[in-house]
């Protein structure tokens, strides 16, 4: 007869057993949507504050399984932890090379923390620069990084010709470390803040001071989730750069975006 102590301890291990089984097949089941080419880029412009001109695409990665269409954010860590997230890279890349060539309008990648732990994506990231006969433009997060990593890597993506855009800026620790120190392009104000500011007074102040702040830096702005014209027209008169949301735009397909442009 088994004793209590061991039973409980196989129910624990059936319980991880399981555990192991879900997330190995949902490595399986991404996996093999990627095989099928069931990620789909889709794009979402920014547009200039001052013209409503688009001044740029920003890729974002979807899955289309039986006409449903999904966004990753609900993957995305599990696709990082597993290491998936590089071959979905392997192929963001291709097709952004396909894409690339058909249009003049910079386009923006968000690249993962995951991404850098293996020196190879310099070489991918040269490789499509090559291949993209302009700039464009690297997202990424500054919670993702460590402040003397984030030197390096940022660095070696600039000697590329490459630009970076800080993605939801003001949400990490080291926001004011970054622009002092680090060779940002854009910054994108994180879409809590935008979401508050004409509710918020303190929210307001916080976006008015980023973009003066980046003003005097020489860095550009990105109003993230502008959902309305109301707040279109205060991130006019505070003089942002650019704005993004569903108020101008939702992401849709990538190809409608570069259609005759
Ligand atoms: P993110 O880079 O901050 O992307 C912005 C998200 O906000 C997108 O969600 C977009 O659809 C959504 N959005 C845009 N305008 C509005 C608006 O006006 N209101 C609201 N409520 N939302 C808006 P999405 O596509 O679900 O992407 C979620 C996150 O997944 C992204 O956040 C990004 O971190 C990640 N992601 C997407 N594509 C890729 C990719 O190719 N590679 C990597 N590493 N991450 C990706
Ligand atoms: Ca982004
Ligand atoms: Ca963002
Ligand atoms: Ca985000």
């Amino acid at each position: 007869a088994k004793k209590k102590g061991e039973n409980t301890f196989s129910v624990y291990e059936e319980n991880l057993e399981k555990e192991i089984k879900n997330s190995l097949s949902l490595k399986e089941k991404l996996a093999n949507l990627l095989k099928e080419k069931k990620f789909v880029l889709y794009g979402q412009p920014y547009f200039s504050t001052s013209n409503k001109e688009i001044s740029g695409i920003e890729v974002l990665l979807r899955i289309r399984e039986n006409e449903k269409v999904e966004s990753i954010a609900t993957v995305i860590d599990f696709l990082e932890n597993s290491g998936l997230i590089l071959k979905i890279e392997d192929f963001l890349f291709e097709e952004i090379k396909k894409i690339g060539t058909k249009t003049k309008i910079p386009l923006s990648i968000n690249l993962s923390a995951k991404s850098f732990l293996s020196s190879e994506i310099f070489s991918k990231l040269a490789e499509l620069r090559r291949a993209l006969n302009y700039p464009f433009i690297c997202e990424i997060t500054e919670r993702l990084f460590l402040e003397r990593e984030a030197l390096e890597i940022i660095k070696k993506i600039k000697e590329l010709d490459i630009k970076i855009a800080i993605d939801d800026f003001g949400t990490g620790y080291s926001s004011l470390f970054y622009i002092e120190n680090l060779p940002i392009d854009i910054i994108k104000i994180d879409y809590s803040f935008i979401r508050r500011m004409l509710d918020e007074p303190k929210a307001l102040a916080i976006v008015q001071t980023i973009i003066d702040l980046a003003k005097k830096l020489g860095i550009k702005t990105v109003a993230e989730g502008v959902e309305n014209e109301e707040q279109f027209r205060i991130l006019r008169l505070l003089m942002c750069d650019f704005v993004q949301g569903y108020y101008l735009s939702e992401p849709v397909p990538i190809e409608d975006l570069i259609k005759d442009r």
